[in-house]
């Protein structure tokens, strides 16, 4: 059956919806949402020829020819000709996705809703929803196989709704709902990180005898210090 981390997306997308999966490998989470009566039509879009022949097997095994369209192309081109409203990208890192994002933006006009899933970097996704006007409507975290994922639901509107404290950076790196929630597995994460950037600090302290690293030893110093707060 589906993974959880693709449930998980496919939980945010409204009954009768048109969706364009981009990166959509195998199309599970496109058959997943056809089997289930979920989606009404989705097109599964892919750059590389391996996983697009992936898509158009698993579409015939299920014999979804008449709901899913397997598109061959570069992020949002797919939807080229299509009448999309819901846009998902999932298992790439986030900086891939803000990237396809802002490559195909004249294509999201027509679109109401985005649920993004990255592998890492969130914060570049939620960066750029807040700069292209899109309303983070709901976050999500959990753990699958030692994985810790995060999935970002947005629609058009107001970008700064769930954002409510003084410090906006810290809650476009951390999630700002993620953040209010603290579930265990945001604890977990963000705990692995804390030692991670710690070791960073006490690298960069070491090198910086010989080298200006200013800059970068600001930003880990203020990584610390916000997980900290957030940690203890
Ligand atoms: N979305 C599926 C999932 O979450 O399980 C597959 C994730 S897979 C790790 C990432 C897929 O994205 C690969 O099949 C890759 O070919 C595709 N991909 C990467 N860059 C892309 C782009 N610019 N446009 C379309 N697909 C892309």
């Amino acid at each position: 059956s589906l993974s959880k981390r693709l449930k998980t997306v496919a939980s945010f997308v409204q009954k009768g919806a048109r969706v364009a999966d981009i990166g959509s490998d195998h199309a599970y989470l496109p058959v997943y949402l056809i089997k289930n009566g979920t989606a009404q039509f989705a097109v599964a879009g892919e750059v590389n020829k391996g996983p697009f022949q992936a898509a158009l097997k698993q579409i015939s095994k299920f014999g979804f020819e008449h709901a899913i369209q397997p598109k061959l192309g570069n992020g949002l081109s797919v939807m080229e000709g299509e009448s999309i409203d819901t846009v998902t990208i999932a298992g790439m890192g986030g900086p891939l996705i803000a990237d396809i994002l802002d490559e195909g933006k004249e294509r999201l006009t027509t679109v109401k809703r985005l649920i993004l899933q990255p592998n890492i970097a969130a914060d570049r996704i939620r960066r750029w929803l807040i700069e292209d006007s899109w309303e983070l409507l709901d976050e999500v975290i959990l753990k699958e196989d030692g994985h810790i994922y995060e999935v970002l639901v947005a629609e058009k509107g107001n970008p700064k709704t769930l954002y409510g404290s003084s410090d906006v950076e810290k809650e476009i790196w951390l999630g700002p709902k993620l953040l209010r929630e603290k579930s265990h597995i945001f604890m977990e994460k963000w705990k692995r990180e804390l030692v991670q950037l710690e070791k960073i600090q006490q690298q960069l302290y070491v090198a910086s005898e010989s080298e200006n690293m200013e800059a970068r030893k600001r930003e880990i110093d203020q990584k610390i210090t916000w997980l900290k707060e957030v940690l203890l």
